[in-house]
């Protein structure tokens, strides 16, 4: 039997695979199911390899050095990235998002290269293919160089480094790539080295647009970054007439433009903003800083005391208690000071951390349960019922510069509002800065009292001063 209802054995295998992609992207916006929304999608993405490979064309002795080479790929694929995926720590995840997203960028260049080469050698085309080929051609090198740049400033291996008229310079190498591409799509038989010299162009301006995109603007640009691959890989299933391809590129493009879009609204800013503005880069660090006043410092006894005895505490954590991997020792605190008479929930800031949802997935690991985590507004509107706030190794996100400081790289995003709460208690090593490297007004504030010391240890010390008592 080679179909079913009219539909070949391969189109009802990219269905299943489409239909699980759908499946898979949906389970990820929930923590409890995202585990297994993603294996669902893995496995959807499995089959539609599997069917591509033995229903696409006829298996044929002759074509053994093809069926060598795809399989070598899958093998060496699948030994690296699942080597990088059990190695890497939470904290470097946004770093693995931004490598493999290149790779994606990479493969959909490669494919219209690939395409090209066969135009060039006898296929015929319509010029409406061939600008699918270029697209995915400047879409997937754009991708692949911005995504490689943007994975080694976060692994710290290079800087923001902003060339002078650096802007002008890319809005050239914009308009000569479009332009190009436009010529090359009117012209009967486009030359082999035009496609090469558009390849050059495109992975520049990929490298020249990350360059100068700093700090805590980086998981707004892997997000972009992401949705480009996405449309890259749409553009490639488009020209294989390949639906599976075609939906996961569509999926991965939409989800990626949404999740940008969320992210700039969660700072507050325009996205020309955010990719124009260099935020966090360079020339934040200067702002905020100089003297502030000066600091409190609490007991871990006295903290205990305010803990045990408040009605209300609200937790905030940040990128520290990822570092601390103080999720566990958390869960714990709250446990206990559930038994003692004590509501304690979590304030879940939508940048904290290193990558979206970077809390969320934290806490659950811990088996946090899902209700406890309040988004940044209910948490705002809650927070003058708030005895005591526990802010764990997080900085900008409570940031007031944020809110009253106009020079501040980070005005205008939204903060927690801990300062509305009864009292603040900031738990983290020293006075160091956080991502966007600015002072915070927060730690010399009357109200707040700092608790210095890695974030798992202090939290182990607060729980045993807590059950004394
Ligand atoms: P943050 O501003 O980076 O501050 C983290 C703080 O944790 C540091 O000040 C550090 O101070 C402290 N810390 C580090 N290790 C610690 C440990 N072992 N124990 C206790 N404290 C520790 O973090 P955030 O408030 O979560 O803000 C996130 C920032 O990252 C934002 O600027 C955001 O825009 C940016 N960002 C977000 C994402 C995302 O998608 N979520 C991705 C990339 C960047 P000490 O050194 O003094 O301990």
């Amino acid at each position: 039997m080679t179909e079913l209802l009219g539909l070949s054995i391969l189109e009802l295998c990219y269905i299943a695979a489409s239909i699980t992609f759908i499946l898979g992207l949906k389970m990820l916006s929930s923590p409890d199911k995202a585990r297994k929304g993603n294996l669902i999608a893995a496995y959807g993405m499995g089959i539609a390899i599997l069917a591509t490979i033995l229903f696409k064309e006829e298996l044929t002795a002759d074509k053994w050095l093809n069926y060598v080479l795809i399989l070598a790929g899958l093998i060496v694929g699948t030994v690296i990235g699942t080597r990088m995926a059990l190695k890497v720590k939470m904290t470097a995840m946004p770093q693995m998002v931004s490598f493999f997203n290149g790779m994606g960028g990479a493969c959909a260049a490669v494919i219209s290269l690939v395409e090209f080469d066969h135009v060039m050698h006898g296929g015929t085309i319509s010029s409406g293919m061939l600008v699918v080929i270029l697209l995915g051609l400047i879409i997937g090198s754009v991708s692949f160089s911005g995504s490689i740049i943007a994975y080694g400033k976060l692994e710290g291996k290079i800087g923001d480094k902003a060339l002078p008229a650096g802007q002008i310079l890319n809005i050239i190498l914009l308009l000569g790539m479009l332009g190009m591409a436009i010529f090359m799509a009117n012209t009967a038989q486009p030359q082999a080295i035009y496609i090469y010299i558009l390849l050059g162009v495109s992975l520049l301006y990929g490298v020249l647009f990350v360059m100068p995109i700093g700090g805590a603007d980086m998981p707004v640009v892997i997000s972009l970054l992401n949705s480009f691959t996405g449309m890259a890989a749409a553009f490639g299933g488009f020209l294989y007439g390949n639906q599976a391809m075609l939906t996961g590129g569509i999926l991965v493009g939409s989800a990626g433009t949404i999740l940008t879009v969320l992210m700039c609204k969660a700072m507050n800013r325009s996205l020309t903003n955010v990719i124009i503005g260099s935020f966090g880069g360079g020339g934040a660090a200067a702002s905020g800083d100089g003297e502030q006043g000066t600091i409190k410092e609490i007991s871990v006894t006295d903290a205990a005391i305010l803990l045990a005895y408040a009605n209300k505490v609200t937790v905030v954590p940040g990128y520290g208690l990822a570092v601390a991997q103080a999720q566990h020792t958390v869960h714990n605190l709250e446990k206990i000071l559930d038994d003692k008479g004590v509501e304690m929930n979590y304030a879940i800031h939508p940048v904290a951390g290193r990558m979206p949802g970077h809390m969320n997935v934290l806490l659950a690991e811990a088996d946090v349960p899902y209700p406890k985590l309040l988004e940044m507004e209910d948490a705002n509107d809650d927070m003058s019922n708030v005895d005591v706030v526990l802010v764990i190794g997080a900085n900008d996100v409570v940031n007031p510069a944020a809110e009253n400081d106009p020079s501040s790289p980070i005005y205008g995003m939204p903060i927690i509002k801990v300062l509305n709460a009864k009292n603040v208690i900031v738990m983290k090593r020293s006075m160091g800065k956080g991502y966007a490297g600015i002072e915070n007004s927060l730690f010399f504030h009357d109200k707040n009292r700092m608790l210095f010391g890695d974030a798992k240890d202090s939290l182990e010390k607060l729980i045993s001063e807590v059950k004394s008592l």
